[in-house]
């Protein structure tokens, strides 16, 4: 079985983006840049599934501009085998990212494709479902836990006050939530000889796809400041007060 993973490379999620002075968009300039933290999952599931001998052969996939090799290097230290950059410099949206997906996966033909739920960046979440659509493949969205069985992945995911478990018939596409497993330290030996690794590089252009932006980014703004907070002497005054603003019994 192969599987195809997606990685993409975003703002660290350690890190308090900063809003352009003209409201344009955030700043990203000079920023701490990593792999997404849901794909981060989406590698760690695929490793365990090969280390399971489930799967034969992982191989990572980035779209982006050229300096999008790092988060490449980084899946290549974790152990994948094999790793594709699609270049690009145009601005990518899910809908863009999904059709370039698809172009690859029909190139590589995988048995499992795995992304995050969503990019911590845009915060989207849709990229894996609408390259689910435009496959015509099965989509297990969200899981938090994944097993192969027989030509099946099973894929346990959470809702509305439980969870439930789905069988996709394969090929099929699975999104990571960050429940499905605690993801490997990265060795720093092994981000060293993932540098000397091959990088495969496609440009988007010649994969026949329309990528052109379909959204224009209007202003971004930051969220309302929180009214600062005030201490209470006693639990009698605080119960006070909420009886004052609430109007319940207490
Ligand atoms: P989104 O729909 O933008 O929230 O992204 C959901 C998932 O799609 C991410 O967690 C990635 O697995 C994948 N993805 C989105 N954009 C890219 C990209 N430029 N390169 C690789 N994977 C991507």
């Amino acid at each position: 079985m192969k599987i195809l993973v997606a990685v993409k490379r975003v703002v660290d999620y350690n890190i308090k983006v900063r809003i352009k002075p003209d409201g344009s968009d955030v700043d990203i300039n000079g920023v701490k840049m990593g792999v997404n933290p849901f794909d981060e999952n989406g590698i760690e599931e695929a490793l365990r599934l090969k280390e399971q001998g489930k799967a034969s052969e992982i191989v990572a996939v980035t779209l982006g501009a050229a300096t999008n090799q790092d988060v490449l290097r980084h899946a290549l230290a974790m152990g994948v085998d094999r790793a594709v950059l699609v270049e690009s410099t145009v601005d990518l949206q899910p809908l863009g990212v999904a059709k370039l997906l698809k172009a690859v996966v029909e190139r590589e033909q995988p048995d499992l494709i795995i992304l995050g739920k969503q990019a911590i960046d845009d915060d989207a979440g849709q990229t894996g479902q609408m390259l689910a659509a435009l496959l015509g493949y099965a989509q297990g969205t969200f899981a938090s836990a994944l097993k192969i069985e027989g030509d099946e992945a099973i894929v346990t995911r959470e809702v509305d006050g439980g969870s439930e478990e789905l069988a996709l018939a394969m090929p099929a596409v699975v999104t990571a939530d960050l429940r499905l497993n605690e993801p490997r330290f990265v060795k720093l030996p092994n981000l060293m000889l993932a540098r000397k690794k091959p990088i495969e590089t496609l440009s988007a252009s010649e994969l026949n796809v329309d990528f052109k932006p379909r959204l224009k980014l209007l202003k971004v703004s930051e969220p309302p400041a929180r009214k600062p907070g005030i201490k209470v002497g006693s639990v009698e005054e605080l119960l006070n007060k909420l009886r004052a603003h609430e109007g319940i019994e207490l």
